[in-house]
């Protein structure tokens, strides 16, 4: 059994806050500070550029790669770390509609994040090659899969809903249509027992800043399930994906397996910090997270529709489609989150109307909810948020 109060302390939580914005930015794991202070000053600062061989740092992307692998089911050896996740969501586009290409048509549904059909919009328009992004609802995409579709791009948990999509079904189906699937795992890693080899996944990509609590800006992941690992063309093909980078050869040739999915010179601070990070995995078992979850999630939800008439349940009832975060809508939701956040209660706002609070049993227990859920309570029924000062954007909500 995982031990909840033990993976807590391994966190650092300001004094007077309950942190449910754990699936936008995870808070700062203890380790970090040891681990980033001798990146910087034993492997930077003494062995200066004999770290890349030394202190290891040409293999870290594929170590830490490892260590995410194991939370999303990934055999070892087909995960690497690297640039962002739009990148990466652009890379693993590129290299799934080489695989297919008599078809023309990418799917991916209204409730993907922006990024994601921005990115394949981006890349359709640079190959010129008549490509069409078919966008549908979320609930349609099963139906939605037919013999012209060359790609399903998915983000597995809405980011607004946290509604979660069938992925063993969703696979199989596009499998039997000869498409290819891409998974954004941005709000699974680490959020839900995820099993992308299980699931005969072709790609799968995430971030780690969020329920990996890699910091801002951590480095994202990419799989690519090993039949197709070295045959995948990498599409943004840099020297660090080549099969041999230091032979400083005029022309590509990829590297073996998920290895040509590197792309540039790896952020070693940041993977450092990650690697950190994720220590706090190593005795947690994502059955007792998923376990735990959905404990405070449907509690939170009691708690809340109890008391708070006028929040609206935005996310599934049901948690077996739920992610690891609970949405509710108000027209006022970005007034009312600003005037949580003034009393330590810390979720976020989604346009147009959407609360969201994410919940994440690493370093969330039941009392933190049933506090949350007071103060919830008093700011709607005091209409607290009602207030100039909670209607003021920042640049970032
Ligand atoms: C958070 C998130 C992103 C963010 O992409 P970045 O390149 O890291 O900014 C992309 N896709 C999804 C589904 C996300 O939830």
């Amino acid at each position: 059994m995982t031990d909840f109060t033990a993976t807590r302390a391994l966190f650092e939580l300001p004094a007077g806050v309950i942190y449910l914005d754990g699936n936008s930015l995870g808070p700062l794991p203890r380790g970090v500070h040891a681990r980033l202070a001798d990146a910087v000053a034993a492997e930077w600062g003494e062995q200066l550029i004999r770290a890349w061989n030394d202190a290891g740092w040409i293999t870290l992307p594929r170590r830490v790669g490892d260590r995410v692998g194991r939370l999303i089911g990934a055999p070892k050896g087909s995960v690497v770390m690297g640039d962002t996740l739009s990148i990466k969501v652009y890379q693993a586009l590129a290299s799934a509609l080489d695989l297919v290409p008599t078809r023309r048509v990418v799917l991916s549904d209204s409730g993907n994040f922006p990024t994601d059909l921005y990115m394949a919009e981006g890349l359709l328009a640079s190959l010129g090659r008549g490509h069409d992004l078919r966008i549908v609802a979320p609930e349609d995409v099963a139906s939605a899969i037919d013999e012209s579709v060359a790609v399903v791009m998915i983000t597995e948990v809405d980011y607004r809903t946290g509604r979660r999509h069938d992925m063993p079904a969703l696979i199989a189906k596009a499998h039997a249509m000869g498409a290819l699937v891409i998974w954004d795992l941005a709000h699974s890693a680490g959020a839900l027992p995820v099993d992308v080899a299980a699931a005969d996944a072709d790609f799968a990509v995430g971030c780690t800043y969020k329920y990996l609590n890699g910091g801002p800006g951590s480095p994202a992941f990419i799989y690519v399930a090993p039949r197709l690992a070295d045959v995948a063309r990498p599409a943004l093909s840099g020297w660090m994906g080549h099969a041999a980078p230091f032979a400083f050869d005029v022309s590509y040739r990829p590297g073996a397996g998920i290895e040509r999915m590197r792309v540039g010179t790896p952020p070693i601070l940041a993977l450092a910090a990650l690697d950190a990070a994720l220590d706090v995995w190593d005795d947690v078992d994502m059955g007792d997270i998923r376990a735990a979850s959905l404990r405070l999630s449907d509690l939170f939800i009691t708690e809340v529709e109890a008391r708070c008439p006028d929040l609206v349940l935005a996310s599934p009832r049901d948690g077996g489609v739920r992610g690891s975060q609970v949405s509710f809508r108000h027209p006022d939701g970005y007034a009312i989150m600003q005037a949580l956040i003034a009393r330590g209660v810390i979720g976020d706002f989604r346009a147009p109307d959407i609360l969201r609070f994410g919940l994440t049993p690493l370093y969330i227990g039941e009392s933190d909810i049933v506090a949350a859920v007071d103060i919830i309570a008093d700011v709607m029924n005091t209409r607290a948020w009602d207030a100039p000062e909670f209607r003021k954007q920042g640049l970032v909500t």
